[in-house]
C-alpha cells in the first residue's frame, strides 16, 4: 500500500486537513494506495509556491529550459519499467502496452518539445518603415487537469511545453490513476528541479479540480477529460478570462470503403476499436462499412476480435486488460443491455470471462471486447461516448450516405478511412467534421501536428506550435525606422 502525497514547493505533503481517498487496481480489485483528498487550502499553498518560483524559472534561457526537458526525458527513460508496471497496476492495462505506449510516449513528449523548441525562430514582419517581432513571455502559473486513460502520457504532453515556455505548474491528475504523476514528481525531486516550478495536488475533480479552476492566480487551464466536465471547466474559467484548452470526448468513426485492403482494414479497425480496452479518446467505436463488403469484413473483424487475449495485465502475452473500474464496467455493460433493447445483435463479447492468460477471474473489471450490429447509426449506443470495449457496425451504400452518417455525431475528434485509392481517401477525409483523420492507419502521430477536436470534442489544439502558443503570451513589438520620418 502506497501512501501518496501532494508535491508542493519541492516537498511531499499530505492534504492539510489529513483527508484521503483510496486508489484501487481494477484488475485485482485490491486497494493499492491512498492519496490526499486536497481542497482549496492545498491549492492555495501550491499557487503560492508556483508564484514564488515563477521569476526564477522564467529567467532561465530557452536553451536552459530545453536542457531540463532533456534531463527529465533521460530520467524517465531509465524508469521505463517502473512507469509501465505502475501504470499497468493503476489502470489494468497490459504491461506490454504500458511500456510501448505510455512509458515511451511520456519520454518522447519531453524529448520532442526540447528539440522542437530549439528549432523555433523569432517571428518577424517587415514593413516599409518599421519592423515587427513577436516577443513571447510565459502565461504564469498554469493548471493542468488530466484523465485516467493515459495518465502519464497525457500529463507529460502538457507539462513539457508548459515548462519549456517558462510557466510554473499545478497538476491535478485523475483521482483514479494518481500513481505515475507521483512518479514524475519523485523524478523531478531527484533531478532537483527548482522548488515550486512543478506542483502536484491530488483529489476529487469537483473539490481540488474546481479549486484550481477558480483560483484567480492560475492564468491558464489545460484540461483533458470528458465533455460534461469540459462544460464545467469552461463555465468556471471563461468568465475569469483564463486561457483555456479543452480536449474532450469522442465518438470516432472508422470508415471502410469498398476498395479497402481488407487485411489492413480489419487489423486497423480492431486496433482502433479495442486498444486500451477501447479507452482512448481516439478509439473508433462506430464502424461504417460499404455494404458490398460488409459481410466479408464483419466475419473477419469478429474473428480477429475473438483472438484478443484478455487476461492478467502483468502477463506479457495479454493484449487486453481490464477496464478502469467496476463502476465503469457497469456503465459499459448497461450500454450492451441498451443495445439489445434497441434491437441490436451482439456478434461477440458482452460477457466478463477471460479468453487469455491467468488472471484474477471474477474479481477484476474485465469485459470481453463486444461487437454489435443492426443498430441505427442514430441509436444511443452509436451516438453516445461509451469509452469502453464496445463497437457498433453499420453499413452504407454510397459514400454520400456514409459521410452523412459519420458527420451526424455531436462529437468531432478523430476518424480513420480505409481505401486503396488515396485520392478518394483524401476527398473523404476533408469532408469529415473532425480534428484528425487517418487514411489507412490509426493513431499514427507526428507530434508537430495539431491535435484536438471540433464540435463537442473540444476547443483549441495541442501539439507542436499550438502547445507553445497556448503556454505563452505574445507581444507584438513594432519598431519604427527612425530614418523613415
Ligand atoms: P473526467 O472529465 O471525469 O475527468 C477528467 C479530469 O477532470 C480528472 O482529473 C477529474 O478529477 C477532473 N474533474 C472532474 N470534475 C472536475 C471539476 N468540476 N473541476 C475541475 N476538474 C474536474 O474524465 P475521465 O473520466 O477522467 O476521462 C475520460 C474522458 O476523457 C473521456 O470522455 C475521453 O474521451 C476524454 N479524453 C479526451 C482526450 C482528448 O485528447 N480529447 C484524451 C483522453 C481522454
Amino acid at each position: 500500500m502506497l501512501d501518496i502525497q501532494n508535491f508542493i514547493d519541492g516537498a511531499f505533503t499530505h492534504a492539510l486537513d489529513g483527508e484521503s481517498i483510496d486508489d484501487y487496481n481494477p484488475a485485482t480489485a485490491q486497494r493499492i494506495a491512498t492519496i490526499p483528498r486536497s481542497k482549496f487550502a492545498d491549492v492555495e499553498l501550491a499557487v503560492t509556491a508556483a508564484q514564488s518560483a515563477q521569476s526564477t524559472w522564467s529567467a532561465l534561457t530557452f536553451e536552459q529550459r530545453a536542457q531540463w526537458l532533456d534531463r527529465i526525458a533521460d530520467a524517465l527513460e531509465e524508469k521505463t519499467e517502473d512507469i509501465a508496471r505502475t501504470e499497468s497496476m493503476d489502470t489494468g492495462k497490459p504491461i506490454e502496452l504500458a511500456r510501448r505506449v505510455d512509458a515511451a510516449r511520456s519520454v518522447s513528449n519531453f524529448r520532442f518539445f526540447a528539440s522542437f523548441g530549439r528549432q523555433q525562430t523569432e517571428m518577424t514582419f517587415e514593413m516599409e518603415d518599421a519592423m515587427n517581432y513577436v516577443h513571447r513571455t510565459p502565461v504564469g502559473t498554469v493548471g493542468l487537469i488530466t484523465p485516467w486513460n493515459l495518465p502519464l502520457y497525457l500529463l507529460t504532453w502538457k507539462v513539457a511545453p508548459a515548462l519549456l515556455m517558462g510557466n510554473t505548474i499545478i497538476a491535478k491528475p485523475s483521482e483514479i490513476t494518481p500513481l505515475t504523476a507521483n512518479l514524475l514528481a519523485e523524478t523531478l525531486l531527484e533531478l532537483e528541479l527548482p522548488n515550486g516550478v512543478f506542483n502536484l495536488v491530488h483529489g476529487l475533480g469537483p473539490e481540488v479540480g474546481q479549486a484550481l479552476l477558480e483560483h484567480p492566480k492560475v492564468k491558464a487551464i489545460s484540461f483533458t477529460g470528458g465533455t460534461e466536465t469540459g462544460r464545467i471547466v469552461a463555465r468556471t474559467a471563461a468568465p475569469m478570462f483564463k486561457k483555456l484548452s479543452l480536449e474532450l470526448g469522442g465518438k470516432n468513426a472508422t470508415i471502410i470503403l469498398k476498395d479497402a485492403d481488407l487485411d489492413n482494414a480489419v487489423d486497423g479497425a480492431v486496433r482502433a476499436a479495442f486498444s486500451n480496452s477501447g479507452q482512448v479518446c481516439l478509439c473508433g467505436s462506430r464502424i461504417f462499412i460499404d455494404s458490398s463488403i460488409a459481410e466479408q469484413f464483419t466475419q473477419r473483424f469478429v474473428e480477429k476480435v475473438n483472438a484478443i487475449q484478455i487476461g492478467d495485465p502483468m502477463d506479457e502475452r495479454t493484449t487486453m486488460g481490464s477496464v478502469i473500474s467496476p463502476e465503469h464496467l457497469l456503465k459499459v455493460e448497461s450500454y450492451i443491455d441498451l443495445a439489445i433493447e434497441e434491437g441490436g445483435t451482439v456478434l461477440t463479447g458482452g460477457t466478463r470471462e477471460m479468453t487469455g492468460f491467468n488472471g484474477p477471474q471474477g474479481v477484476g473489471a474485465f469485459l470481453r471486447p463486444t461487437v454489435v450490429e443492426n443498430l441505427p447509426h442514430t441509436s444511443r449506443c452509436a451516438t453516445e461516448e461509451i469509452f469502453g470495449p464496445m463497437v457498433t457496425l453499420h453499413s452504407f451504400t454510397t459514400e454520400t450516405e456514409a459521410l452523412e452518417m459519420v458527420n451526424s455525431s455531436e462529437y468531432g475528434l478523430a476518424g480513420s478511412v480505409w481505401t486503396t485509392d488515396l485520392e478518394r481517401g483524401r476527398m473523404f477525409s476533408e469532408k469529415m467534421d473532425t480534428g484528425i483523420v487517418w487514411v489507412n492507419t490509426w493513431l499514427h502521430r507526428d507530434l508537430r501536428t495539431p491535435f484536438g477536436g471540433v464540435k463537442n470534442s473540444g476547443v483549441g489544439r495541442e501539439g507542436g506550435q499550438w502547445s507553445l502558443d497556448f503556454f505563452s503570451e505574445m507581444t507584438n513589438v513594432c519598431i519604427k525606422n527612425p530614418d523613415s520620418n
